[in-house]
């Protein structure tokens, strides 16, 4: 199988994805037309809220979010360093400062038994992310919420479908968003949506996503501030068609993780993701984590060794306050070391709902003599 490429991830697209595009195509109506209530009111069931609102990417769903809260310079938003960026530079957007918690070594989410030391008077919100599919401690950010009278954010951008005690993810906060990008759970290619069940945070989203029009109003009248984030009628067809088999993507996505960990479980050198009590985890990326004898350089070299085999991997996530312009903003290594420690040992195999035994078994028998 060498010289034959295994991505790290890649879209589920069939017949009825393209169908469903060139349905649109046919149409004059490519933006703002019958696709964009159809796939919001499949997330909204899906998800179980009265409001979905569909937008370009899961960054601007967090924007709007962020922005329909009132969160503005100078508010500070307690979140986790172990995400992909964009869950703190939308603070970073409205001149807020996201104030980093450490995590939990074994969930890889927010530790939340640090985070009430870090509420001052300018803490407005916390923004937990559900990361690699695995619901975050809702109930905890809930008490500690209501306790200091806080705004609550989801960022279940990776994490569609996942459940907390039989409760979608996207649920438990204030506004939770989801993302779908082509490596996501469903894809429209681009795109992204803000769940909620308060009117006035989905009445105000939908306004920003379209110039801060409202939705009675003239087209040329603008309310308020707003963006283009609007979601295209092609990107809402592609959803839609997703949607519609959403059961069986995810069984998929459970299918290989399973495939992976049965081959993977009692290899020494190697954690791999655990659940958390009550929760259950909507496979996104498969994760393994070198044991602690292995160094960031130790874990480069099987990156890169497995690459040369032509197996996608990668190091999932370097931690945001160590990116190179929060670096500036004056982070520094040190400043959170359980996910440092973690960070620096990641490994992202490939991982896609087409991914077959036969490529799993490659990965696997290349991985294990590098270990
Ligand atoms: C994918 C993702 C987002 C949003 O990504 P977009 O590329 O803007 O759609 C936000 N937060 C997390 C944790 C993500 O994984």
């Amino acid at each position: 199988m060498v010289g034959q490429k295994i991505p790290l991830s890649a879209p589920d697209i069939t017949e009825a994805e393209i169908n469903a595009v060139v349905d649109v195509l046919k149409t004059p109506q490519l933006s703002l037309g019958p696709k964009l209530p159809q796939f919001e009111q499949l997330i909204s069931k899906y998800i179980g809220v009265k409001h979905a609102i569909a937008v370009n990417s899961g960054t601007s769903a967090l924007h709007l979010i962020v922005r329909s809260l009132g969160i503005s310079e100078g508010d500070e938003v307690i979140t986790t360093p172990f995400s992909f960026v964009a869950s703190a530079n939308c603070l970073l957007f409205e001149r807020a400062k996201p104030i980093f918690v450490d995590i939990d070594p074994v969930t890889l989410n927010i530790d939340t038994t640090k985070i009430e030391v870090k509420i001052t008077d300018k803490t407005k919100a916390i923004l937990g992310v559900d990361l690699f599919g695995l619901p975050a401690d809702w109930l905890r950010l809930q008490s500690i919420a209501k306790e200091h009278k806080l705004k609550l954010i989801e960022d279940s951008c990776e994490a569609l479908g996942a459940e907390l005690n039989g409760q979608k993810a996207g649920t438990f906060a204030d506004a939770g968003c989801f993302a779908f990008y082509p490596n996501k759970q469903i894809t429209t290619g681009e795109g992204g949506v803000i769940v909620t069940d308060d009117e006035e945070i989905a009445a105000l989203c939908r306004s920003m996503r379209n110039q801060g029009r409202s939705e009675q109003g003239q087209w040329l009248q603008h309310e308020r501030l707003g963006y283009n984030y609007r979601l295209s009628d092609i990107n809402c067809a592609l959803g839609v068609a997703q949607m519609q088999r959403i059961d069986e993507l995810l069984n998929k996505r459970d299918k290989v993780a399973e495939m992976y960990n049965q081959r993977l479980k009692d290899v020494q050198a190697l954690r791999l993701l655990t659940s958390a009590p009550g929760a259950k985890r909507s496979w996104f990326v498969y994760v393994v984590i070198l044991e602690d004898g292995y160094s960031q350089s130790d874990r480069d070299n099987i990156l890169q060794k497995l690459q040369a085999k032509g197996i996608g991997c990668s190091d999932y996530f370097s931690p945001i306050h160590l990116q190179p312009f929060y670096i500036s903003m004056g982070y520094k290594q040190g400043d959170f070391p359980a996910v440092e420690k973690i960070a620096q040992r990641t490994i992202a195999l490939p991982f896609f709902n087409n991914l077959n035994e036969k490529q799993i078994d490659y990965v696997v028998s290349t991985l294990k003599p590098l270990l």
